[in-house]
């Protein structure tokens, strides 16, 4: 293999950039060209790509967002579409190709391994929600973002006695809510794998009231439904003034951390080491610390499931 291909696609990730610089300077310390493909599946149809040196990906290690630009692309879900992406990948002698991006974009990415093209995914995403992987590629940026948020709104909770919704990202998985609600200590944390009883929801705000609490914060994901309609009927029904906060796309945006950061670095190097090895239709993820390397179409085939145990723990401390 001579020249290999990278592209972003699907939502951004803080660290999508860090893992770009892997793919790319690993890819050059073994002598290989790197050609970076633009805005991603569209990109790729349309031709949108360009070679990058070494120089190319500097200063972008602590940037959110991604240099190549993403897109959600509707025609790379139809044959012509991906038989088209094929064509421009032959076209420029891109022998292989590394796909940043959350499950959508490895679904993309599986097309290409059934048209015979070697293609690599590596997980960025902020959802957390893709099997064989602990951890995503800004997973714990948006985590960081969503505590320093929360923290602010804990201090206005206080001051007005109010009860506070925080709605969060994560599409149909928990993992943004239970781990930020962990971290903030929240009172409740309404995730879309765990079916809720207001009743109980609002006999534990009751309980904490009578205790003497100034305030509650409820974590709701947005898997769940809309905070706004939680938050009325929580006020509804418990007579506590209720304030709803949708925390939005500030979740997506902002510099890495360094766990991000690190975790992009080390499977983006990884993703093309498995390039080299002659590997195709593979993920590279990070399990127990450790890299790991499973097939797109196992871990596709699988559900991600929440971590019971920590959801469990979360009610236990929010008693
Ligand atoms: P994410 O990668 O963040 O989950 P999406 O689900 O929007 O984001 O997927 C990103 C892109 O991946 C889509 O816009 C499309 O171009 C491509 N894609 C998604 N599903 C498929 C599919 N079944 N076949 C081919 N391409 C797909």
């Amino acid at each position: 293999m001579k020249r290999i291909g990278v592209l972003t696609s699907g939502g951004d990730s803080p660290g999508m950039n860090a893992a770009i610089r892997a793919v790319v300077r690993k890819a050059i310390f073994h002598d290989l060209e790197v050609y970076g493909i633009y805005s991603g599946f569209a990109g790729l149809i349309n031709g949108d790509i360009e070679k990058l040196d070494i120089g190319s990906v500097g200063d972008i290690i602590q940037r959110g967002g991604t240099k190549l630009y993403t897109a959600r692309c509707e025609e790379f879900k139809t044959l012509e579409g991906q038989e088209k992406g094929i064509e421009q990948l032959k076209k420029f002698g891109i022998e292989g190709l590394v796909v940043i991006g959350g499950d959508g974009s490895f679904r993309g990415a599986q097309k290409l391994v059934e048209h015979g093209y070697p293609t690599i995914g590596v997980p960025g995403t902020i959802d957390n929600d893709i099997p064989g992987t602990d951890f995503t590629i800004g997973f714990d940026t948006a985590l960081n973002t969503i505590i320093d948020a929360i923290d602010k709104i804990r201090d206005t909770a206080t001051s007005h006695e109010r009860t506070y919704v925080i709605e969060v990202m994560g599409r149909n998985a928990g993992d943004l809510a239970l781990w930020s609600g962990l971290a903030n200590g929240a009172e409740t944390i309404m995730v879309p794998e765990v079916k809720d009883d207001m009743k109980d929801i609002v006999s534990r705000l009751k309980r904490g009231t009578d205790r003497g609490k100034k305030h509650s914060i409820i974590i709701v994901a947005e898997g769940v439904g809309s905070g706004v309609e939680i938050g009325k009927e929580i006020q509804d029904k418990t007579d506590l003034e209720t304030r709803v906060t949708i925390l939005g796309h500030i979740q997506r945006g902002g510099s890495p951390t360094a766990q991000d950061r690190v975790l992009a670095s080390r499977l983006g190097a990884k993703a093309v080491e498995v390039l080299l090895a002659g590997d195709a239709g593979k993920m590279v993820g990070i399990e127990n610390n450790q890299l790991v390397v499973h097939d797109i179409d196992d871990a596709l085939s699988r559900k991600h499931s929440l971590d019971e145990k920590m959801y469990n723990l979360s009610k236990e401390l929010s008693i």
